[in-house]
């Protein structure tokens, strides 16, 4: 499957534009300071040799003033909803009663609580890599977290 992902435009004068950029273009572009990444956005999964990307199927840009691109709090829901019930780890699906936030880097190391430090895992795989990075307890992530961003009417 040869995926596209679409990024659109707002422009002040209400002209929107979308555009399919290839992958390699969108996983750029997600770090743009004006992108937006809807945390509810559809998730293409994308394999490399070394590991698997989500990344958005949709990444919004706002040229219009009346809006600012906002990186929301990362909450257990809004994790669980990025990674789609998924934990990182195991790559299992998991209820949310059974979801839990993981640190990538522990905060006992110093590991912030940040969207790209933080992941979905399941209880057996949290206890399991307990205080250790994923490269201390063997356990690889099977995707790299992207930040997601919303539009803010700014005050
Ligand atoms: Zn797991």
């Amino acid at each position: 499957m040869i995926a596209t992902i679409t990024a659109t435009t707002y422009f002040t004068n209400n002209i929107v534009i979308h555009r399919q950029v290839s992958l390699a273009r969108a996983v750029t572009l997600m770090d743009h300071a004006n992108a937006i990444i809807p945390p509810d956005a559809d998730l293409l999964e994308v394999r490399s040799t070394s590991q698997t990307m989500l990344v958005p199927a949709v990444i919004i840009f706002s040229v219009d003033k009346a809006f600012v691109p906002h990186v929301p709090m990362p909450t257990k829901a809004g994790i669980y909803r990025r990674d789609r019930g998924m934990c990182a780890y195991c790559g299992r699906s998991i209820s949310f009663g059974d979801a839990s936030m993981d640190h990538i880097v522990p905060q006992s190391l110093g590991g912030p609580a940040t969207w790209d430090n933080l992941v979905n895992a399941c209880r057996r795989c949290n206890e399991k890599k307990a205080n250790r990075t994923p490269e201390q307890a063997g356990m690889p992530l099977r995707f790299k977290p992207f930040t997601p961003k919303v539009r803010l009417r700014p005050e």
